[in-house]
């Protein structure tokens, strides 16, 4: 992404095994992450001196996501995410079961790594470890990387991508080579976005809190659909805590509290006379809204919501969860 292109020069020319990503959520760090881990495993030669060919043979399993010397670790919640994207049924079943998928990295996810530091590499080249987000391990795991990052097996790498790197163990971060991923000027998001066929590009960029691939992950079809479920909730009158739990649910506890800290990010925004940040094109909705609101408990709301997001991750009910956060916010806005 053409905002990558000086950590991008950065990261490729150092030699040390262990990389640390940083920067806000969905700015294209996956992407860079795997396209650097592609360029490390690429069997090209010299002609990837810079970047991956995306020809070879190891090129096309690190696309196609079944390199035998790629391991990517993420949070249960988000593996279950790219199946459903993929269209994959299997992972459906456990949908509408109350227990949410894990929104944290377990150390049981860590321990193949240890098995994959003893065995030499598939196909002759480097083995490469990424983990997304490295603040999302619990400390357990955060121990058990630890064991291998002190004393790195010859030939393997590690790519930690971060988003709060206060939350990554201190030992674990001087591990590491910390390499910060910018957040793009408008300037040079939108007509990106523009480029990957979004409509309204600087209104979805703005929704997106500024960061380009969530802006482009949020025009996905089923994505608008949640959000649009979504904006119901908050703008419907006869919404209660039980339907909106229901209706939303499709998009987790996660992604909703996100949106009602943003949401209520605006509504005090809007109530000081300023322009939403977020929700531009809801401007109308959050002036009628705030209007019958003082700002103390607007800002009370948007303090308690993101207090919340402290515990997000951890795998509750989700149903409960979501019909607590929107009691928080229906009791707030009039009492519904
Ligand atoms: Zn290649």
């Amino acid at each position: 992404m053409p905002w990558h292109v000086q950590a991008w020069q950065r990261a490729v020319r150092s030699d040390v095994p262990s990389i640390l990503l940083h920067g806000p959520a969905g700015i294209g760090e996956r992407h860079f992450a795997l396209a650097l881990a592609a360029h490390w495993l690429c069997e090209a030669g010299a002609t990837a001196a810079v970047r991956p060919c995306l020809e070879c043979a190891s090129c096309k399993l690190v696309e196609a996501g079944n390199h035998p010397d790629l391991r990517v670790i993420e949070p249960a919640s988000m593996a279950a995410e790219s199946e459903d994207g993929d269209g994959d049924d299997e992972g459906g079943e456990d949908k509408g079961k109350g227990k949410a998928a894990s929104q944290v990295i377990l150390i049981g996810q860590l321990r193949p790594l240890h098995e994959l530091a003893r065995i030499t590499s598939h196909r002759g080249g480097a083995r490469v470890v990424v983990i997304h987000p490295a603040d999302a391990m619990n400390i357990a795991a955060s121990n058990a990387l630890l064991k291998l990052l002190e004393e790195p097996p010859v030939g393997m790498r590690f790519l930690l991508i971060a988003h709060r790197v206060q939350r990554v163990s201190a030992t674990v971060l001087s591990r590491c080579m910390r390499v910060a991923l910018p957040v793009p000027a408008p300037e040079q998001a939108v007509p990106w976005l523009q480029a990957q066929g979004v409509e309204d590009a600087a209104t979805a960029l703005a929704l997106a809190g500024g960061a380009p691939q969530a802006a482009l992950d949020n025009a996905d079809p089923v994505r608008a659909a949640l959000s649009k479920a979504w904006l119901r909730c908050v703008s419907d009158a006869s919404t209660t805590a039980l339907s909106a739990a229901r209706d939303t649910k499709e998009a987790g506890a996660p992604q909703v509290l996100s949106w009602l800290v943003q949401w209520t990010h605006d509504l005090a925004r809007v109530k000081a006379g300023a322009a939403p940040r977020y929700h531009q094109a809801q401007a109308a909705t959050l002036q009628s809204l705030s209007a019958s609101m003082t700002l103390r408990t607007i800002t009370r709301l948007h303090r308690t919501l993101v207090l919340r997001q402290r515990w997000i991750r951890h795998p509750l009910n989700t149903q409960l969860t979501l019909e607590a956060l929107w009691l928080d916010y229906l009791q707030a806005t009039g009492g519904r």
